[in-house]
């Protein structure tokens, strides 16, 4: 037997190990299952090469619980250590490779919010373990050896009679870590971090019910046989060639992933570089509006299929974190803060292929069949759209592809649209305006009007869209949005019309002043167009410019800068000058009459806009009931 002393620079590293990453002490399984599968997979490198001349077989790694001796093991087939080199890996290189990334750590990991990204490796078995044994044997021919080290500096190193090659690690529990022995929450933690590992890992096993006989009678029971019970998936679909997966393939994938997630995905991107870095993955569409797991199904990162983490904040472009599925890469450096990765160079290029890869599968999927992508635009238009605002290299490429439907359900490319609309709808300063509707019911009436007119309406109502109009009026030449009841239909898109007035100046004069008088709520400015006589004779209109803002500033980001969104709504009410109405409303003798036929004017355009409510409604119905009497 030989004892020694682990080469140490901090006195006393043990105590630190366990106080150290406090909230995330599970990471030790993960550590001690990637050191075994590393060891699996060397071993199958070197019987590769001919380097090792030992039969590989069908190793596994497999994970069991002691609950009287409060024992964990971790038990591989892999290339296993002689003793010199536990001597070198493990007293040494591993542990000066602990020590490091503590003392590089302990300040700023606590409150970095990453700490335990790899890197603690084989001493992070002392967070949750009062003593570590390791007992290996390495394939070349030389014999086994017992290490064991109960958290102070001194270690024991003993010949142990192991006859089978592979390592077995096994953990004492210390008293405060019992959770560990608890088969529940291992199980969580190999599928939370194993589960699409290369190697085969065994925690336990499972009844298998055999296949029945050819002849076996009608009620026969099947007989069952005892089998490991193998708890990830070595040969995830991400790690697949895609000329080698089917539809079908990526569909299981995702339930494999998100086993609670019981809606199919839209449609999948796989992602697969080598230059100039190694990322593999892939991202799934939801169907995004009618889910409410958003939150809980995340991208998960992985680094050569052990789940890391699943906040790719940084790494994924931030209006892609809306997607589900996987990403694996190697290059990603894990054990900084979320700030140094930003600022990273191989993270941003990762985060410009990620965007580039998913607007080519858009592009190729609204070419491939329009109708099905039409179909999903609704579902799918929150992402794009929000990558059109953040993105300008996503923004350019969504050209091709980014839609805008129309009222009556046909769906336009901004280029198709141009080319539609520039003849009809470009106003008399050569400006082409668009025109659009948030909602179809509410804004029933402007819409019909604007069609009478023979101008196209189109459907815009997602959340963000007010951002995105102002986006497209930037970088789009001579171009405007307004929205159907921005304004009288007349002056939606001002053409070169004269329009006539029935009334002379003196009559204007009187019938603003009385309209004034009349009209005590102040969110109305009174405007008198002269408009085609079979016009609405009132209308209330709110303008696009004030209404845009508001709704920028309520939806986050640019826009509020006057504080707009604390302002009170303003409207417009368009009083038709040309309109029968408004003649008899001139001529009748009576004020009290006047006023009567004004205030259900006003109401009658405040109900077509959605805005009459409360008392307002209630005397607006009293006074229509007298007024058929
Ligand atoms: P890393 O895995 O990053 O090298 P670790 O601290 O996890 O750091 O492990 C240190 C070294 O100990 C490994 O590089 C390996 O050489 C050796 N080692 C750890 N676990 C095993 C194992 N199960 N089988 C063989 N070697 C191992
Ligand atoms: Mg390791």
């Amino acid at each position: 037997m030989s004892t020694g002393k682990i080469n140490v620079a901090v006195e006393n590293i043990f105590p630190l190990i366990k106080k150290f990453l406090y909230s995330d002490h599970e990471i030790f399984l993960r550590e001690l299952v990637s050191n075994a599968t590393d060891a699996t997979i060397k071993l199958k490198h070197l019987t590769n090469i001919g380097e090792a001349q030992v039969d590989y077989g069908n190793p596994k790694i497999e994970i069991k619980i002691d609950k009287d001796a409060k024992k964990l093991h971790i038990i591989d087939q892999g290339i296993g250590m002689t003793e010199e080199e536990v001597q070198k890996y493990i007293n040494d290189i591993a542990f000066s490779g602990a020590e490091e990334f503590l003392d590089k750590y302990k300040d700023s990991a606590k409150d970095s919010g990453i700490i335990g990204h790899f890197g603690l490796g084989f001493y992070s078995a002392f967070m949750v373990a009062s003593k570590v044994e390791i007992i290996t044997k390495s394939y070349k021919d030389e014999p086994a050896v017992h290490w064991v080290c109960d958290g102070s500096p001194e270690f024991e190193l003993t010949p142990a009679d192991k006859t089978d090659r592979g390592t077995e690690i096994i953990l004492h529990i210390a008293e405060d870590s019992t959770e560990f022995l608890k088969e529940s929450r291992i199980r969580e933690l190999l599928t939370k971090y194993n589960k699409f590992m290369p190697v085969p890992i065994k925690f336990g096993t499972k009844e298998e019910e055999l296949p029945l006989p050819e002849d076996a009678a009608e009620d026969a029971e099947p007989e069952t046989k005892t089998v490991d019970n193998i708890i990830n998936n070595p040969n995830p679909a991400w790690t697949k060639q895609p000329t080698d997966l089917e539809e079908k393939d990526y569909k299981e994938f995702y339930r494999e992933l998100y086993p609670m997630q019981f809606e199919e995905p839209l449609f999948h991107i796989h992602l697969n570089v080598d230059y100039p870095f190694n990322l593999t993955g892939i991202l799934y569409f939801p169907r995004l509006g009618r889910d409410m797991n958003i939150q809980r199904d995340k991208i998960q990162l992985y680094q050569n299929q052990v789940f890391v983490t699943d906040n790719v904040e940084g790494i994924v472009p931030e209006f892609l974190t809306m997607l589900r599925g996987v990403i694996d890469s190697p290059d990603i450096p894990l054990n900084v803060s979320r700030s140094y990765l930003q600022a990273d160079g191989a993270v941003k290029k990762i985060s410009s292929y990620i965007t580039r890869k998913v607007a080519d599968k858009l592009k190729s999927l609204f070419n491939e069949d329009r109708a099905d992508f039409e179909k999903k635009w609704d579902d799918i238009k929150v992402v794009i759209e929000y990558g059109m605002l953040s993105e300008d290299k996503f923004f350019d490429k969504a050209e091709a592809f980014a839609l805008y439907p129309t009222v009556d359900g046909n769906y336009y490319t901004y280029p198709e649209l141009e080319e539609k609309l520039k003849e009809n709808q470009t106003d008399k300063d050569g400006k082409l305006i668009f025109l659009y509707a948030s909602d179809k019911d509410a804004q029933h009436s402007y819409i019909a009007a604007a069609k009478d007119k023979g101008y196209e309406v189109l459907l815009l109502n997602s959340p963000i869209v007010s951002h995105l109009l102002q986006k497209l009026e930037t970088s789009k030449e001579n171009i405007s949005f307004v929205r159907v009841d921005g304004d009288d239909v007349n002056n939606l898109i001002k053409k070169d019309e004269e329009h006539i007035s029935k009334l002379s100046e003196e009559e204007k004069e009187s019938l603003k002043k009385l309209l004034d008088e009349t009209i005590a709520d102040k969110a109305y400015t009174v405007k008198l167009e002269a408009l085609d006589s079979n016009t609405a004779p009132f209308t209330i209109t709110q303008p696009e410019f004030m209404r845009r803002m508001k709704e920028m500033q309520a939806s986050g980001g640019g826009g509020g800068m006057f504080g707009m969104g604390n302002m009170p709504d303003m409207y417009n009410l368009v009083v038709n000058t040309n309109s029968e109405l408004v003649g008899e409303i001139l001529n009748t003798k009576t004020k009290k009459k006047q006023e009567r036929l004004i205030s259900q004017s006003l109401d009658l355009a405040r109900l077509s806009q959605g805005l009459l409510k409360g008392e307002a409604l209630t005397n607006f119905v009293k006074r229509s009931y007298e007024m058929i009497k």
